[in-house]
């Protein structure tokens, strides 16, 4: 933001054996938290060096560099004005192509130093230099990305044209789609040096000076660069397999990634200035785009207003934890007791009622480190420490009376985590915390037989853990300030993203997921064929078919969510008796390899009504409008923001699509269900 304005500074050395260098640092006056990114000052500041270095004929070469861990982060997403013009659009393009090609245009040795994270238009500064050398992972350069097609946008200051031509093709394929289509993956400086992006790789201790020595041997003539062959020409063949990569991953819903890829192709066969003028016109075709306007709102909902804590008591301070809790050694408790012996690094104890099932949570954890140490994120004697040392499994109470909270994730059974609390107040010290992992009971009611309820909060993980960074945090009636301050704090400290959410039948995501399934099987109930309904519905850019999801959650787990929502609105979640039937003969999934199984099928009485595509995707959008619009009625979240973090951050929903109240207002839907848009005045939602 244009707060923390990065300038480019220009300093010269005078090296005895190379002669003058114009050492040009990007930097904004703040440390690592506040990010070099590229605004219009800011490419200003480079031209102002840029005019400087060009009538001095004595610089002999050219070192650009960032702040201590970054580089340069690229265009700020959240600088982009919501109403922007595409006029304006393609300016901003054309600026920073034109401000960059005179680096190129530099008629002496230029190196790029990148000491650190660079993104997007930080990578793309980097690849109009002669030479780059890069900062050894880790501690160097441990993020080396181009996230645009993440969110809704393309490469626009030269990164589709560029890449490909130094390093190929390939490179630019994983680099600008493959990884930003894999959860906004980034690369490490060995593999950018592995690709062929940098010509050199140095530990990060001694960095700049290697990198100036660096410089100085190419102007002397000393060092030699053996430049990577590439021709940036793309064959059909790998054109065609990437395109159903992408296809794979977002259908039909996101554009960028389509568009990027043919820039990619065009490198091969236009002149460098065709290219970076297409690539103007289609980044400015993105800027204004409703998938960019989503992106940016879900950026803005996950990077700012998130960890801003929005329903955190204010003013209450969260309890210390100095050791953790965990009933139940199953599916999520073993998951949990990784993640927080990871964040927290406090002693764990794990109870479950057989020793076996200990055993094998205990095993879980311990197999999930050794990967951690085999990937080489972990030493070994930290994977031994947090796994023989801090967590301990137990069939007992014994230990419990000194843990600070205490999470329960036993069978989805009132009783049985009724029972579980009350033998843990018998225990536990009174400022124990008691959170409970439940997917959809009354934590009102799971609390009422304690002699302090106050200590219960909702603390609701989605599975699988590693992946889905949302925590519901549910208030009970009954839920002390402190015991919800220390569950944000709780969320924090694990990295995880909370939301507020009601006490209410099956909470705020999985009702809404129901809403969906609920579209849906009633589509196959009146007769569309399964197969009609998952394409259908996955072509909406949702993040993946909905009976993968339902093989995902599991068949009984999701009638069991049914059940519940049942019982509270049987009008709206009747119970779906295809799902039932498919429960009760204990399958998984609708598919047996690429076909419905037989089985499932003849279980499914079907009407014989024949759907298009659109009837089914207008049924479904329906439904969900329906039911987020109800959610809000009742007050289960503060603001329809809320149920789209929730659903970016614990259902996968694409950041291109806005989590979905900004998607279904772009599509019409709410004005049409219910007479009104979501996000009223909101110029990202139109
Ligand atoms: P699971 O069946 O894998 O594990 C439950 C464990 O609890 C079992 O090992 C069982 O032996 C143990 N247990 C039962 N009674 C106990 C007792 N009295 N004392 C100690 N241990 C006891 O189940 P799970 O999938 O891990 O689900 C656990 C909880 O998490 C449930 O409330 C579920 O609704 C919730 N949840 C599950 C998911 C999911 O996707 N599986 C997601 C979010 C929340």
């Amino acid at each position: 933001m244009a707060k923390y304005i990065t300038k480019c500074k220009l300093n010269f050395y005078n090296s005895k054996k190379a002669g003058k260098i114009a050492i040009v640092t990007m930097d904004n006056g703040e440390d690592y938290r506040k990010p070099n990114t590229w605004s219009i000052e800011a490419l200003d500041s480079l031209n102002e060096v840029l005019d400087t270095v060009e009538k001095d004929s004595d610089v002999k070469g050219w070192l650009l560099v960032g702040k201590p861990f970054i580089f340069n982060v690229g265009a700020d997403i959240m600088s982009i004005d919501p109403n922007v013009t595409r006029d304006d659009a393609l300016a901003i393009g054309r600026k920073g192509h034109a401000t960059f090609k005179r680096i190129m245009g530099l008629d002496i040795p230029t190196v790029a130093a990148i000491n650190g994270a660079a993104m997007g238009g930080g990578v793309e500064v980097s690849l109009y230099h002669d030479y780059r050398c890069i900062a050894k992972d880790p501690g160097g350069c441990d993020h080396f990305a181009f996230p645009e097609c993440f969110i809704g946008l393309v490469p626009g200051w030269g990164g589709t044209q560029l890449v490909p031509r130094i390093a190929g093709p390939e490179a630019a394929i994983e680099l600008i789609i493959n990884n930003p289509l894999n959860q906004n993956r980034m690369a490490k400086a060995t593999r950018v040096f592995e690709l062929g992006l940098a010509d050199r790789i140095f530990p990060p201790a001694e960095f700049v000076d290697d990198s100036i020595a660096f410089l100085e041997g190419i102007i002397t003539g000393e060092e030699k660069v053996e430049k990577k062959q590439s021709e940036p020409k793309m064959s059909d063949e790998l054109y065609n397999q990437t395109k159903a990569y992408i296809v794979s991953r977002v259908h039909s819903g996101a554009i960028a990634p389509y568009k990027a890829l043919d820039l990619i192709k065009g490198a091969g066969e236009w002149t460098l200035d065709e290219g970076l003028s297409n690539e103007d016109e289609t980044l400015a075709d993105m800027i204004v785009s409703p998938q960019c306007k989503a992106s940016i709102y879900s950026f803005d909902l996950v990077q700012r207003r998130a960890k801003r804590l929005p329903g955190r008591p204010q003013n209450v301070q969260g309890q210390r934890i100095r050791q953790i809790g965990i009933i139940g050694a199953g599916l999520m408790a073993s998951q949990m007791a990784l993640l927080f012996a990871r964040r927290y690094q406090v002693p764990i104890l794990m109870k479950d009622i057989k020793q076996e099932f200990v055993d094998r949570g205990i095993g879980y954890v311990r197999d999930q480190l050794a990967k951690q140490v085999k990937k080489g994120r972990m030493s070994e004697a930290d994977a031994r420490w947090m796994g023989e040392d801090l967590i301990k499994g137990t069939t007992t109470y014994d230990g419990f009376e000194d843990c600070d909270f205490v999470i329960e994730a036993v069978f989805e059974e009132m009783g049985i985590k009724q029972k579980v609390f009350g033998e843990l107040e018998g225990v536990c010290k009174p400022e124990c915390l008691f959170l409970t992992n439940t997917s959809s009971l009354d934590i009102t009611e799971m609390a009422s037989k304690l002699n302090d309820p106050s200590r219960v909060v909702g603390f609701h993980f989605f599975n699988p853990i590693a992946v889905l960074p949302l925590i519901e945090i549910i208030k009970a009636d009954k839920t002390s300030d402190v015991a919800l301050a220390t569950a944000y704090d709780i969320a924090k400290k694990i990295k995880k993203t909370p939301v507020l959410v009601k006490n209410s039948p099956a909470f705020l995501v999985n009702r809404i997921l129901l809403a969906m399934m609920d579209g849906v099987l009633k589509c196959v109930d009146d007769g569309a064929p399964f197969k009609q309904v998952d394409k259908a519905v996955v072509e909406l850019g949702f993040p993946m078919e909905p009976f993968a999801l339902l093989s995902l959650v599991g068949p009984a787990i999701a009638l069991h969510v049914q059940e519940t929502l049942n019982a509270a609105w049987p009008d709206r979640f009747p119970i779906n008796q295809g799902l039932k039937n498919m429960v009760s003969k204990k399958k998984v999934s609708v598919y047996q390899g690429a076909d419905v199984d037989p089985e499932v099928k003849e279980g499914w009485p079907q009407g014989d009504k024949q759907f298009t595509d659109e009837e089914i995707q207008q049924r479904v959008l329906e439904r969900l409008t329906q039911e987020i619009g109800l959610t809000l009625e009742e007050g289960i979240v503060e603001s329809p923001k809320d149920v789209d973090t929730a659903m970016i951050m614990g259902a996968g929903w694409p950041f291109f699509m806005g989590g979905i109240t900004i998607y279904l207002d772009q599509k019409g839907y709410s004005t049409k269900v219910l007479g009104k848009t979501f996000h009223a005045g909101n110029p990202l939602a139109g």
